[in-house]
């Protein structure tokens, strides 16, 4: 074997959801939102200029609407592509030390693999029986913590007490809450930090406003991550999506309405199924994390997939015997149930 292949970074990939060729499907396999976004982002006209020019390397149209709509500086305020940028530069840019940075067992399925990318040390602590965090496992030394609130896959959120008091723990490390599913339920931590100089919040427009990502902090952080930024590629953000997000920050009323219904569908998602022998974890999020007293998750994702209809599937340890649903519009999820609801019935 050549060597220069002993010099080429080995890394096992993150596993997106499938996103299927065929466009005849019910997809609620990856979290997407079923609705469109805001008519005033629709209403943007393609203007030649937005593909033409550079996009500005400050984003700050976009920076400065978030800024203003969360009550906070505009030095506060990181954005990228997705928070799947977002997050991956975080852990370029605040996780340095040798010691092990920590993040939940059961998970964001791509902090390991950012971890092994940028080789920064990791310890996964484990989940109690019920999916709960335990947040005397996040004290002590540590490299940096990580984690979602509300969690994936589970939906599970944990109070903003027991966020403060693991973000009080460690005053000596980057603590990064994931706030991905945050405006599906539950108290965001943005009002900490204020209080906490080593706390990131992350947040998404994928989930409940389809763009781009955000992220709001401290000015010191910023200016460090801007700094990794820079050093790597200037124009993350292109002109559309800013002017875009833009557009998205300016209709609360239409982000509102959404989420309301999405939340809506899922409430009454929950108790049609439960009459089909389904339980879920408790959700806060935009999908429910759902297992069968008898049928297992494997078989029924597999014909739900026969049937045009996508779920995610996670065969991982201990959810295993889970699927995850996204909550798509009330027609999506009447078609889902009288899937199950035959489906269960007949099966042997
Ligand atoms: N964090 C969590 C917990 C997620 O589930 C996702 C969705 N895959 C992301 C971050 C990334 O979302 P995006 O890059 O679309 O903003």
């Amino acid at each position: 074997m050549a060597s220069w292949r002993d010099n080429i970074r080995q890394v096992e990939p993150y596993v997106p959801g499938e996103q299927p060729k065929n466009t005849n499907v019910i997809k609620l396999n990856t979290n997407e939102n079923p609705y469109g976004p805001s008519p005033r982002v629709k209403a943007v006209q393609d203007n030649e200029d937005l593909l033409r020019l550079y996009p500005d390397p400050t984003a700050g149209a976009l920076v400065d609407a978030l800024a203003e709509y969360h009550g906070v500086d505009a030095s506060q305020v990181f954005v990228g592509v997705g928070s799947d940028d977002v997050l991956a530069m975080s852990f370029l840019t605040f996780f340095n030390s040798d010691k092990p940075i920590l993040f939940p067992d059961i998970t964001y399925s791509f902090y390991d693999v950012w971890a092994e990318l940028f080789r920064i040390p990791y310890k996964q602590m484990p989940l109690d029986e019920n999916f709960r965090l335990k947040i005397d496992d996040y004290k002590g030394e540590n490299g940096g913590i990580v984690f979602p609130n509300p969690n994936a896959p589970t939906g599970i959120y944990e109070s903003l007490d027991h966020v403060e008091k693991i973000i009080k723990n460690n005053p000596d490390v980057i603590v990064i809450v994931d706030e991905a599913y945050i405006d599906f339920g539950g108290e965001t931590a943005l009002p900490l930090i204020d209080k906490y100089d080593n706390l990131v919040v992350v947040r998404t427009f994928s989930k409940s406003r389809s763009m781009a990502g955000l992220r709001i902090s401290n000015p010191e952080l910023i200016k460090a991550l801007n700094d990794v930024k820079y050093s790597y590629n200037s124009y993350t953000m292109n002109r559309p999506s800013l002017v875009l997000g833009v557009e998205s920050i300016h209709d609360d009323a239409y982000f509102r309405e959404k989420v309301g219904q999405i939340i809506a569908t899922r409430e009454r998602f929950v108790k049609e199924i439960a009459e089909l022998g389904f339980t879920c974890l408790p959700s806060s999020a935009n999908f429910v994390f759902a297992t069968h007293e008898s049928i297992p998750a494997k078989e029924i994702f597999a014909a739900a997939k026969e049937n045009n209809i996508y779920v995610r599937y996670f065969d991982k340890p201990r959810i295993d015997n889970y699927l995850r649903i996204s909550i798509g519009t009330d027609a999506e999820m009447d078609v889902f149930v009288s899937f199950l609801s035959k489906y269960v019935k007949e099966y042997k």
